[in-house]
């Protein structure tokens, strides 16, 4: 629930019940893994990025590539991703590339076995249409699932800075020991590889082709800010929950770009037990503006959608964010009555007063705490 000052700050109505149908439309716990690969992509340009697939059969009789939350499939994601993109005019290339990584994905993990390797690169996408000059390099390790014939992938998101295409074709090259040659981002997006074994090490290669070099003390400091950031991330979440207009909503995000980018220059100067018992009110003066361009891309979040970061990730998981659903359109996506899975068009963002009460089929009651 809310603290009584943060009710306050975003001036929901105090008699107002929550929406218990919101999980249905962003699921909270997906929702903060996606801020944190927001700001850790955005604003502290995070080197290293860990991320968990898993490859399960969920609910089905077939496996897939899945959600960790809410157990959709990442094919499906993939398909809204463009679907959405195409409703908002944008272009598709990569978001249709990453589709088909997906589905030559899940055709490899059918017969993959524990212990073999993914690899997979994702190329900066367009400048002229706002992507930074960073790319990804990604390594899955697999491994044996929770339940019979699931796979779990723990990959690494390798960022590496101002990459040429000619880099990841020699990094695939060197630890794949073959002869391989892409022209463009889209063919290593729509080219996922599972390889039984690498030739030695990765990050030794990537410090060789690209000039990577991990520095443990800014990673020590990226996870030290978001450990700081957790209770601001939370309270983001609960604004979130409290169905506030899309336009406060933006301004609270604002408040963790500015915090994350404050943090970043000054988390040895800033006296942190003063710091977090700041009110929300005072966050808000501090810390909602625009915030400064983010490093190699075309800003920070803004009301117009068509310059918005989230939609300009080199990342390819972060194609899938849960904060291109809370801010681009204005009305939530649709969703299925957990009782009987009616489907229910996605509500408007900004007037919670027309959010479906309850399910028109089996009756159900969302709007009740
Ligand atoms: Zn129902």
């Amino acid at each position: 629930m809310l603290t009584q000052e943060a009710r306050a700050a975003y001036r929901t109505q105090s008699n107002e019940a929550f929406p218990q149908n919101y999980e249905r439309k962003i699921n909270p716990l997906a929702l903060r893994d996606d801020v944190e690969s927001y700001l850790k992509e955005y604003r502290l340009q995070t080197q290293i990025n860990k991320y968990e697939l898993n490859f399960s059969f969920g609910n089905s009789e077939y496996r897939h590539l899945r959600d960790t939350y809410d157990g959709e499939t990442m094919i499906e994601k993939g398909k809204k991703a463009i679907e959405r993109r195409i409703r908002e005019g944008k272009s598709v290339n990569r978001e249709e590339a990453e589709l088909e990584g997906l589905q030559l994905l899940e055709d490899q993990l059918q017969v993959a076995r524990p212990g073999e390797v993914l690899v997979w690169a994702s190329p900066p996408g367009p400048k002229n249409e706002g992507y930074g000059n960073y790319g990804f390099f990604y390594i899955g390790n697999l491994s044996s699932g929770k339940q019979a014939g699931d796979v779990s992938l723990e990959m690494e998101a390798v960022r590496v800075e101002q990459p040429t295409i000619d880099q990841f074709n020699k990094t695939i090259q060197t630890i794949g020991g073959y002869d391989f040659h892409f022209d463009k981002a889209e063919d290593f997006l729509s080219h996922p590889l599972i390889l039984s074994e690498l030739k030695g090490d990765v990050l030794p290669v990537l410090h060789d082709v690209f000039g990577f070099s991990p520095d443990p003390s800014k990673m020590e400091r990226d996870q030290r800010i978001l450990k700081i950031m957790q209770s601001k991330i939370q309270d983001f979440i609960q604004a979130v929950k409290a169905g506030i207009p899309k336009i406060e909503l933006l301004q609270q995000f604002h408040i963790l770009e500015n915090l994350a980018d404050d943090l970043k220059v000054n988390i040895d100067k800033i006296d942190l037990t003063h710091w977090l018992t700041v009110s929300p009110e005072q966050m808000m003066i501090r810390y909602d503006h625009q915030p400064a361009f983010a490093g190699g891309s075309c800003g920070g979040s803004t009301e117009h959608n068509s310059d918005a970061p989230w939609d300009h990730s080199n990342d390819l998981f972060n194609s899938f964010s849960t904060l291109k659903e809370l801010f681009n359109g204005d009305r939530y996506p649709d969703y299925q009555c957990d009782s009987c899975g009616t489907t229910i068009h996605g509500e408007s963002k900004n007037d919670r007063s027309s959010w479906t009460p309850s399910c028109p089929k089996c009756g159900k009651v969302f709007n009740k705490c």
